[in-house]
């Protein structure tokens, strides 16, 4: 280790910047997070630093440095783009035994300032000992990704329960247990969510009983359309901390490896036709899951809330006063429509979009055919796909043009994406000769014509209205 990482303590102590342009602005910046008292030595500085001073935020002295003035200074910082004076700023401070910084000169610095991840009071520091300050902000970007926005205030709130838990735990390794099952479970996403009156609540709860029972959550979490990428944050993090993982057939394996690896995992999945565990059994699988104390992932397709009988599932949960979040994912439709190039409006082709369902429970069509044949419009299909001859015919008897532009991505977003377009006339001949499958959505509306252009992921393969070129795939 070339350098002894530590964290100073600033509160209104005097710091000397040396220099008044942009490097010596950011500098500035960082230090009055942390409290300092600042001076800054310059005969000109920028315009924001002006400011700063003339609103008391700092004090600017105009003109050169001279060695006086380093003295009463806990840190000084170089950042002029003469190096002569750098030198002379790091040798008088030295002298004094003050510790000095010269940006981007770590041979005359005595410490280097590290790139930062704030969630004060968490405060992360990476540093690459000044030889690769790219690869250590590189560093700083994934820990950024990986470490919620939330963790602040969850590192405040914690705190403030220290001495209680302290109390309330002699042991140490039952204090360590304690707070691990806080910090990873629904006391800390509540706070994260910024619904600290229930965390409390559940804190108060954990510190009164007799012992240290956690109680279970479910989290109702949407995976998004296929492609890992398309996870949220929030959503990655609920899979790595989950205890169970109750997944369907949407759930894509490259989803499910980024689940805890000693999580149980459950298939829940409803294929249309076999339905390998009923709604009702599934709710109440859930329940008594979360009532042993588990932590419950229910991982979805896309979003859901959206054609994702999620609203069905959190009821009975509700019910039995079982603690529970939803987290929304990319729904199939945004996933399709962006990565088959098809916006789903656009100022010359579609005012709205309907998201409809081409399946019901019984499993006839019932849609509002007026609605949805209106011009200047885009409708998206979802569990259309058994159903298509008879849906683009209807689109058809109610008014709606033949040559209407349409389209089917099949496995949108993920490699196996095929998007072929065609009209609401060959689309279902195009479906059932490229062998379309489930999962797949239909587009309807001219802003399928703009994936000629637009698609980025994919090929279209436009399917013309006779089809002489089948025999090619
Ligand atoms: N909650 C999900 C929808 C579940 S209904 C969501 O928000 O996307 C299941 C239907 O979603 C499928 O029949 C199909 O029409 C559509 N679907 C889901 N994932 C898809 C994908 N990767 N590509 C195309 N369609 C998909």
């Amino acid at each position: 280790m070339d350098y002894f990482p530590i964290f100073l303590k600033l509160q209104d102590a005097d710091c000397l910047v040396v220099g008044g342009g942009d490097v010596a602005l950011r500098k500035v910046r960082l230090l009055k997070a942390a409290g300092a008292r600042l001076t800054v030595v310059a005969p000109e500085v920028t315009e924001e630093l002006a400011m700063m001073a003339q609103r008391g935020e700092l004090q600017w002295r105009a003109g050169l440095f001279t060695d006086d003035m380093v003295s009463g200074m806990r840190l000084v910082i170089a950042a002029t783009d003469q190096r002569v004076v750098n030198q002379q700023v790091s040798q008088v401070a030295q002298q004094h035994n003050i510790p000095v910084n010269v940006v981007d000169d770590p041979e005359i610095s005595t410490y280097i300032t590290p790139a930062i991840i704030d969630r004060s009071p968490l405060v992360i520091a990476v540093s690459s000992g000044g030889s690769v300050p790219v690869l250590a902000r590189l560093v700083r970007a994934r820990l950024e990704s990986i470490i919620p926005a939330g963790f602040g205030l969850l590192a405040a709130f914690s705190a403030r329960f220290r001495e209680r838990v302290k109390a309330r735990f002699a042991d140490v390794e039952a204090r360590r247990t304690f707070w691990e099952s806080v910090l990873e479970g629904p006391v800390a996403e509540a706070v994260m969510n910024g619904r600290e009156a229930v965390a409390c609540e559940e804190m108060e709860k954990r510190l009164a009983s007799a012992e240290d029972s956690p109680s279970g959550a479910v989290y109702l979490v949407g995976a998004g359309p296929g492609n890992p990428d398309l996870l949220t944050f929030r959503a990655l993090r609920l899979m790595q901390q989950a205890d169970v993982v109750l997944h369907d057939k949407l759930v894509a394996p490259e989803l499910l490896e980024l689940v805890r690896r000693d999580a149980e995992r459950i298939y829940v999945g409803k294929a249309r036709a076999n339905h390998t565990l009923p709604q009702e059994d599934i709710n109440q699988l859930m329940v008594r899951l979360a009532k042993s104390g588990k932590r419950v992932l229910r991982l979805k397709g896309g979003d859901p809330f959206t054609f994702g009988r999620g609203g069905e599932e959190i009821e009975t949960l509700a019910e039995h006063n079982i603690p529970f979040e939803v987290v929304p994912g990319i729904t199939s439709a945004n996933g399709a429509a962006s990565y088959a190039g098809i916006p789903l409006t656009h100022r010359d082709h579609a005012q709205s979009v309907t998201f409809v369902t081409g399946h019901k429970k019984d499993g006839s069509i019932d849609l509002d055919w007026p609605a949805l044949t209106r011009p200047d419009q885009t409708v998206v299909v979802y569990m259309g796909l058994t159903m298509a001859a008879e849906l683009c015919a209807a689109f058809i008897a109610h008014g709606k043009p033949a040559d209407t532009p349409a389209a089917v991505i099949e496995w949108a977003t993920t490699p196996r994406q095929r998007t072929l377009s065609g009209t609401l006339q060959t689309l279902p001949t195009l479906i059932s000769s490229y062998g379309v499958a489930s999962p797949a959505l239909i587009i309807v509306g001219s802003v399928v014509s703009l994936a000629d252009k637009l698609a980025w992921f994919r090929r279209v393969e436009n399917g013309p209205a006779t089809m002489p070129d089948l025999q090619q795939k």
